[in-house]
């Protein structure tokens, strides 16, 4: 049953609402803990990391300076200790490409190449395109397949669904003979930016390259061929996989005063892909968390359990990082009480997800509740994070940042995805709101209620499992 937050906690709550949103009065500035430079510190991070580092591929020498910059930043933020921790990740590389429709009119497709996917080689890929809308499409139409370019021109359902052509369109058109495969972006809205994302080659398919090309232009390829006409496209990719590298996560403690083996973990992933700058994916997540975390600090009240952000790497590339650590913390998995984990970009604070059993998610909801000013009090059941699900598969209970979504995929993965579509206020209300909780969930007494873990070490995943019944008892 849940219970009402100690007074305390409920009243630094509620002062985290009247933030620097607006000038502070004398008054309220007296009440408030000392937080003053929250706005100032969330901005500044995330401008600077999308303006000065910029985009972040794992392995790439732009990632090993977004690493240096959070050492440098948590240090000069008061952390009591900020270190890395290396990850070995797949090293992925773009290099130039272009696709050109050359029958039965000639223009230019706006692409991008998808992650892992390997090159066309020097000359490209010429062939005659299959369109089709789904992979039931392909089956039926599979005699037409050998040969050509498949394009994969699926409806928007929702992102889960969706992804799964982008995911696995390239070796579903190898197996009926495609030489290449494009796929129509996943997004719900278009303003002629190609969105890119990670692929994946399965060991039954040849491997053939795969690109994904705007809304616009697969739905005009979809019309030419609805008219009868054979749409032709030349494609030239020079990406390339070289093999693995090494990366590093970065980890930042506020040592906890009263409970400091124990550990209140926070996480972002601070790679992204390498267009844009991922100001929402995930630049914004770093930046939130740090910022809340900094807010512990700057309050003057240590938390009771230690608070320990830790900035991913390589999740974009398949969570490299998220295994990597809990590969490093194995002996101390049980000492994790509780992991959040913002990576839903800043948009409108809404609440939190809760990857964990009805009295977990009744517990959040409990102090969470004094977070409604900032309008982040909506709890429910559902996924936390990809950098913390290996965690959370082995017992850790799973938080989600959850925001407003609607727009979320409108740049996610795209040249879009910018500085300039966050909003400041928001950016540090979401930092309040998990600091806010983060502080409830570090000195509540009673930690969480702990999922049951899976029984063994799971295999290297290539995509997140659904949650495994349970044994009674356990
Ligand atoms: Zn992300």
């Amino acid at each position: 049953m849940a219970r009402s937050p100690r007074l305390p906690i409920l009243l630094f709550l509620l002062s985290l609402a009247i933030g620097p949103g607006r000038p502070a009065r004398a008054a309220e500035a007296a009440a408030v803990p000392a937080t003053p430079d929250t706005a100032t510190f969330a901005w500044r991070a995330l401008a600077d990391l999308c303006d000065l580092v910029g985009t972040r591929p794992a392995g790439t020498p732009q990632m090993a300076r977004a690493v240096d910059w959070a050492v440098g930043t948590l240090r000069q933020a008061g952390f009591d200790s900020v270190w890395t921790e290396p990850v070995t990740v797949p090293v992925w590389v773009r290099g130039r490409e272009w696709a050109r429709c050359t029958a039965p009119v000639a223009f230019d497709l706006r692409l991008l190449g998808l992650g892992l996917s390997d090159g066309t080689g020097p000359h490209g890929i010429e062939a005659d395109v299959l369109v089709v809308r789904s992979f039931e499409e392909l089956d039926r139409r599979s005699t037409e397949a050998a040969g050509r370019i498949v394009l994969f021109n699926m409806p928007w359902e929702d992102y889960g669904r969706t992804v799964q052509y982008r995911s696995r369109g390239a070796s579903a058109a190898a197996r009926h003979g495609a030489v290449a495969c494009l796929v129509r972006s996943v997004t719900p809205f278009s303003l002629a930016t190609p969105h890119t994302g990670m692929m994946r080659y399965a060991d039954d398919a040849p491997r053939i390259p795969a690109a994904a090309i705007t809304v616009e232009d697969a739905a005009r390829l979809q019309r030419l061929a609805d008219r009868g006409l054979q749409p032709r496209v030349h494609l030239f990719m020079e990406a390339r996989n070289l093999g693995d590298g090494p990366c590093a996560n970065v980890v930042a403690d506020i040592r906890g005063a009263r409970w400091p083996e124990q550990i209140v973990l926070l996480a972002a992933h601070l790679d992204s892909w390498d267009v844009g700058t991922c100001a929402h994916d995930d630049a914004a997540g770093c930046a939130m968390v740090m910022a809340a975390a900094r807010e512990l600090i700057a309050g003057g009240t240590r938390p009771a359990r230690t608070v320990r952000v830790v900035l991913y790497t390589a999740e974009e590339i398949g969570v490299y990082g998220g295994r990597a650590y809990r590969d490093a913390h194995e002996h101390e998995l049980d000492r994790h009480v509780v992991a959040l984990e913002s990576d839903s970009g800043a948009f409108a604070p809404r609440g939190f997800s809760v990857a964990g059993d009805s009295l977990a998610v009744e517990r959040v909801r409990a102090l969470a509740a004094p977070l409604a000013p900032l309008g982040a009090d909506a709890v429910t059941a559902g996924g936390s994070g990809a950098d913390i699900g290996p965690l959370v598969e082995r017992g850790v209970p799973g938080i989600g940042h959850r925001v407003d979504g609607d727009t979320y995929f409108h740049t996610h993965h795209s040249p879009a995805d910018d500085l300039d579509k966050v909003e400041p206020a928001l950016v540090v209300r979401n930092a309040r709101a998990i600091a806010g909780l983060t502080r409830a969930l570090a000195d509540d007494p009673e930690p969480l209620p702990r999922r049951a873990a899976t029984p063994a070490p799971p295999p290297v995943p290539v995509t997140p499992e659904p949650p495994r019944a349970q044994p009674r008892g356990r």
